[in-house]
């Protein structure tokens, strides 16, 4: 009831009737709103502020991410209620704020998941993912509180949107954030053309870094997992070789594949003490392991092995301005993300998808809520 009523106040802007019948703060939008641990709802909520750098986006695709569900029941202490998730996302340009010179309404964009102020000592020195006020969208951590885009409209600034090419799908733009992470992740991977990698995690993120690896330079790229079906995938999107990690000794393979040495690089996409031991056992001597998984607050390492055999260990966190190539990378062809799409959701069955990602839906990968679809 309430919905429709809003429905008709945006008709009646656009038809011009007496201006007593419109009411700027009135005006409210759908979002999916986490309203406690685990509980999720379709709510009426107002649309965003829009401030003068700002870009309301009118949202046409949504990804939900595994930090989203990680959040979802407390665990990360990343998602504190009352929040509207959502960092992965592309849509249309509906109105920009009065200092805005790069975009117009009606513009196809997406934006980066973080939130970059331009103007403190990491952001002028070009690594604006290690920003000093950097603010994730549709995170709540104690220190802020920044609305997501799951729903039908989200504000951010304008210095972290990038047009979008009129061929590339909203739902495959809502991947880049994710295909961001991976590219960020090979670029701080010291390898060279004909070098070989380990990849250990073959879910969304591994599969885009088993391919950005590979675009890298990699000539042997090695999938490692302990599901046989995120390995196929590997193998289809380029891996060389799978090594299922319940079942073969994944270091003692490397070594048989590398000539006996270890591979070059390993990254490692899980976040777990075990992965990361993997990682370390299977790179040569003076090899190199970047760390992209980012669950456990701690974990152990092996100290000998890395100061002996002069390791190098790389954290890489989020992206630092890979957008432009990511896109192009996107466009062309050169990743894939279409086979890592599991369904195509409206906003209203978001909150089932939710419970069915937390409870481990069998086979799922990437879930893509359309607002406005
Ligand atoms: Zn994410
Ligand atoms: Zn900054």
């Amino acid at each position: 009831m309430i919905r429709s009523t809003q429905v008709a106040i945006r008709s009646q802007r656009v038809t011009i009737i007496p201006a007593r019948h419109y009411d700027e703060t009135s005006r409210s939008m759908k979002a999916m709103l986490l309203k406690d641990y685990k509980d999720l709802s379709i709510t009426d909520m107002p649309e965003p502020d829009v401030g003068p750098r700002d870009l309301l986006i009118k949202v046409q695709a949504c990804g939900i991410c595994g930090s989203d569900i990680h959040g979802y029941d407390g665990s990360t202490g990343r998602r504190v209620p009352p929040l509207v998730m959502g960092h992965e996302a592309a849509g249309t340009v509906a109105r920009v704020g009065d200092d805005v010179a790069g975009f117009q309404p009606g513009d196809r964009v997406t934006f980066d998941s973080t939130i970059s102020c331009g103007r403190c000592d990491f952001c002028r020195r070009g690594s604006i993912n290690l920003c000093d006020n950097r603010r994730v969208l549709g995170v709540s951590c104690g220190e802020y509180r920044q609305h997501g885009a799951f729903a039908e409209f989200v504000s951010v600034p304008e210095n972290i949107c990038y047009h979008l090419p009129d061929n590339l799908s909203f739902e495959h733009a809502a991947l880049i954030e994710a295909v961001s992470i991976a590219v960020h992740a090979a670029n701080r991977t010291p390898v060279a053309l004909g070098s070989s990698a380990v990849v250990v995690g073959s879910g969304m993120i591994g599969l885009l870094t088993i391919q950005a690896i590979r675009l890298a330079g990699c000539a042997k790229v090695i999938a490692v997992d302990l599901d046989a079906g995120k390995l196929q995938k590997a193998l289809d999107l380029g891996a060389d070789h799978v090594l299922q990690a319940d079942q073969v000794d994944v270091a003692e393979e490397v070594r048989k594949l590398t000539g006996g040495h270890g591979a070059d690089a390993a990254l490692e996409v899980v976040g777990a003490t075990s992965t990361i031991q993997t990682c370390i056992d299977s790179v040569r001597k003076g090899g190199s392991v970047t760390l992209v998984g980012n669950v456990s607050p701690k974990v152990e390492v092996p100290l000998q092995a890395i100061v002996s055999r002069e390791l190098t260990l790389y954290g890489s966190c989020a992206s630092n301005g890979e957008y432009p190539q990511c896109i192009e990378l996107l466009k062309s062809g050169a990743i894939k993300v279409d086979p890592l799409i599991t369904a195509r959701a409206s906003l209203d069955e978001g909150p089932d998808w939710f419970q069915r990602l937390y409870a481990g839906e069998p086979g799922a990968m990437k879930v893509i809520i359309q607002p406005n679809g």
